[in-house]
């Protein structure tokens, strides 16, 4: 494909997606501010990340450690690089989003380059982000990913154990727990999608109502491509969509290896 021809595609794919999310605000009368695009770039070559910061995404979200750090990176560089070429106009560093399953042993790579993780799912993970963010004397914010789909997902702390777990975490000085995060089922079923989100964002509201966390929890990450309308109406803070932006795009040749975390 054509750089232009990429260019144009993906111009107008961020133009709709933006529109949805309009149009999803204006449903339950909230202001477009409200909500994050989290661009999700885990399939895509540096080519199209380096087109997503020129058009003004802010945010881009990575489910592995390694290609986040990567591309952080080289993004970097790149807008480091021509921050001196001034009439290319500066922009500002893209914020990274670790919103994949994350294991200990990855949090010290990871912590240097993320501005926030999604998917705190265990006390040990929690301990272990405390500990590098501790080490580079900064706080990290966090959302705890809730199994709120029930059966098919495999990650996330169970609904029921979700308060007691913020009062696990809320002491660790070097986080700062921001909200909930959680995935619907694979479904087409609009309800059962619907009631993943509206519980979840029961439970922020009982979090909120009981003053388990402090004021900075105020954030939920709820929606993807298919049900982000979804997650806006039950009043999610972020979305995160990579295929509603990416698609019509020829990936290939330069595109990443399909891998595992791809789904
Ligand atoms: C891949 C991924 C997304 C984006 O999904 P799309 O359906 O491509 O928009 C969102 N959240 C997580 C955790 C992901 O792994």
């Amino acid at each position: 494909m054509e750089p232009k021809a990429i260019k144009r595609k993906l111009s107008e794919n961020l133009k709709e997606v933006e529109e949805r999310i309009a149009q999803a605000c204006a449903r339950v009368g909230r202001p477009r501010e409200d909500v994050t695009l989290v661009a999700v770039t885990k399939t895509v070559s540096l080519d199209i990340i380096r087109l997503l910061v020129d058009m003004g995404v802010q945010d881009i979200g990575e489910s592995r450690v390694q290609e986040l750090t990567k591309r952080a990176a080289m993004v970097d560089e790149w807008l480091s690089r021509r921050a001196r070429d001034l009439a290319a106009g500066a922009k500002p560093r893209p914020r990274w989003h670790m919103i994949g399953h994350l294991q200990r042993n990855k949090v010290k790579a990871l912590v240097p380059w993320t501005h926030m993780i999604h998917s705190v799912d265990s006390l040990r993970l929690a301990e272990e982000i405390n500990n590098q963010a501790g080490k580079l004397d900064r706080s990290i914010p966090v959302m705890i990913e809730v199994n709120a789909g029930g059966e098919g997902s495999k990650h996330g702390i169970a609904v029921a154990a979700t308060t007691h777990f913020v009062e696990q975490i809320c002491s660790l000085p070097h986080l700062e727990i921001t909200g909930l995060m959680a995935m619907a089922p694979f479904t087409d079923d609009e309800s059962v999608i619907r009631e993943t989100f509206t519980r979840v964002r029961e439970l922020y509201d009982e979090i909120i109502g009981e003053r388990l966390a402090s004021t900075s929890f105020r954030m939920l990450s709820l929606g993807m491509s298919n049900d982000f309308e979804y997650g806006i109406e039950a009043g999610a803070t972020h979305v995160r969509v990579g295929t509603a932006l990416l698609k019509g795009i020829d990936l290939a040749p330069q595109a990443a290896p399909a891998h595992e975390g791809m789904t």
